[in-house]
């Protein structure tokens, strides 16, 4: 059965650019306004030996009104169709509120969650990620998803090849 990749986290820590790698298409859109994919968004996936659906969604935040609730009642919905939950998070951003409460509510779930620090271009990223392990999901991949660095190697870690 082919696996359903969900992408999760706050807006603009790059789910819906690396959405748009991993199927090559413009269907996600990708802008600098924080969720402005506003529902879930489906593509077919396939990078190097790998094939999979992803999902994208818009974003939680913790502190959800109007727009934002309906974004994150999709993000739930997207984790509860999910195999494998691959939940973002900003490597030049640090920990924020909203991280830990998804964090939280991902550790509950019996899902298999891979921690994500994106943006790990032109930082020093060992050190950018480190308190990322404070969020107690286990090892951290990261990732440059608009340069691609450290995709294939995530897909290695989270996914058979077909
Ligand atoms: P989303 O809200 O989580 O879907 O985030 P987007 O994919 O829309 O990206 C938000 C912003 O982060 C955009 O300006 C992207 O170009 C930028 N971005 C995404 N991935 C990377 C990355 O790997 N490195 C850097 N430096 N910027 C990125
Ligand atoms: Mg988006």
């Amino acid at each position: 059965m082919i696996p359903v990749v969900a992408l999760v986290g706050r807006p603009n820590v790059g789910k819906s650019t690396l959405f748009n790698r991993f199927t090559r298409s413009r269907d996600a859109l990708v802008a600098n306004f924080p969720g402005l994919t506003r529902d879930r968004q489906y593509g077919q996936a396939e990078h190097g030996e790998y094939k999979f659906i992803v999902i994208d969604t818009g974003g939680i935040t913790g502190d959800e009104q109007g727009i934002d609730e309906e974004m994150a009642k999709q993000s739930l919905l997207a984790i509860d169709e999910a195999d494998v939950v691959m939940f973002m998070v900003d490597a030049r951003a640090g920990v924020t509120a909203a991280d830990q409460l998804l964090a939280e509510y991902l550790r509950k779930q019996e899902k298999k969650v891979y921690l994500v620090a994106n943006k790990i271009d032109g930082i020093d990223a060992d050190s950018a990620v480190a308190e990322l392990y404070s969020l107690a999901l286990g090892e951290i991949h990261q990732i440059a998803a608009s340069h691609g660095r450290g995709v294939t190697a995530l897909l290695e870690k989270t996914l058979l090849p077909l």
